[in-house]
């Protein structure tokens, strides 16, 4: 058995290594293909499309493995696996909502969701990284936020999530501190202004203006240390949008960055509720 497991576990990081390297490839001969005709686009969402169908299967596969019997070192290989098959997956995942975005493809839903509970969720999502790194993670949503409020929940966890990540990510030592507020918008309904504080390695300010841009990573060095598309902003400015929204950041470098957005706050027509603590 143990065996058949080595076996299974060395072929599955087989085909993790060749589908990362094809998506390696791939993106480096893409981004070049992008910057020369917008088909590009609908390329890569085909692309991403053929790699998501057989990466799956691998996921699925090192999933069921990890929940066999497997001393601790085979455990290990597949937790690698695991992680290593998540970020593909993540990467596909950004593709090709990039070529939604672009197509005009992507609607949002409109649904009553507990937005302290998303909190949490997205919260969760990051605090095991942000824990392997000793990172202290504060929650801090105002006494006053409502607690049942309308819109896409999946997009805005989405959104929330992938400045949380970006936070660990570029954080060595500190704090990583998400702030929810409503706050008045000087024409028209309430806002909710969500704003994702770190004590990071910083943004210099001549790169500043081109973070909201596709595949632009503040330096090469920075890509090659963090890894990355630099695609995740860009969706997240997509996405705040469509939402009706703004966002925007602030950072000095050495010392940190605040990435901030705000969306138009609809209150869901819900039997009324205490407001309810941010949960992690
Ligand atoms: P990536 O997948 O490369 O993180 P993003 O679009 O999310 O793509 O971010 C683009 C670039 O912006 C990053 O590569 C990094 O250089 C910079 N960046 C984003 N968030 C932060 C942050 N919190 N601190 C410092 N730099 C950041």
């Amino acid at each position: 058995v143990l065996c058949g497991g080595l076996a299974y576990a060395l072929f599955t990081w087989y085909c993790i290594r060749m589908l990362d390297r094809r998506t390696e490839d791939l993106s480096t001969r893409l981004v070049d293909a992008d910057r020369r005709s917008g088909e590009a686009s609908a390329f890569l969402a085909m692309i991403s499309h053929e790699l998501r169908t057989p990466l799956t299967a691998v996921l699925g596969f090192a999933d069921l493995l990890a929940k066999s019997p497997l001393d601790a070192t085979q455990a290990n290989w597949v937790e690698h696996q695991r992680t290593a098959g998540r970020a593909l997956l993540a990467i596909i995942n950004d593709i090709l909502d990039c070529s939604k975005i672009e197509a005009g493809a992507l609607r949002l839903e409109r649904i009553a969701f507990d937005l302290p509970a998303l909190v949490g969720e997205a919260a969760t999502l990051v605090r095991p990284a942000a824990d392997a790194k000793g990172l202290h993670m504060v929650l801090d949503c105002s006494p006053d936020l409502p607690t049942w409020v309308e819109g896409d929940p999946t997009r805005l966890r989405q959104v929330i999530g992938n400045l949380l990540g970006n936070a660990v990510k570029f954080t060595a030592a500190g704090t990583v501190r998400l702030a929810l507020r409503p706050t008045p918008s000087p024409s028209g309904p309430p806002l909710l202004q969500v704003a994702v504080h770190d004590t990071g390695i910083g943004i210099p300010a001549a790169k500043r203006d081109r973070l909201f841009r596709r595949f632009s990573q503040v330096s090469v060095s920075t890509c090659r240390e963090y890894g990355g598309t630099g695609l995740g902003l860009v969706i997240c400015k997509s996405l705040v949008e469509l939402m009706g929204g703004e966002i925007g950041a602030d950072s000095t470098e050495g010392q940190g960055s605040t990435f901030w957005f705000t969306i138009p706050l609809q209150v869901a027509d819900m039997p009324a509720a205490p407001a309810a603590p941010c949960r992690a």
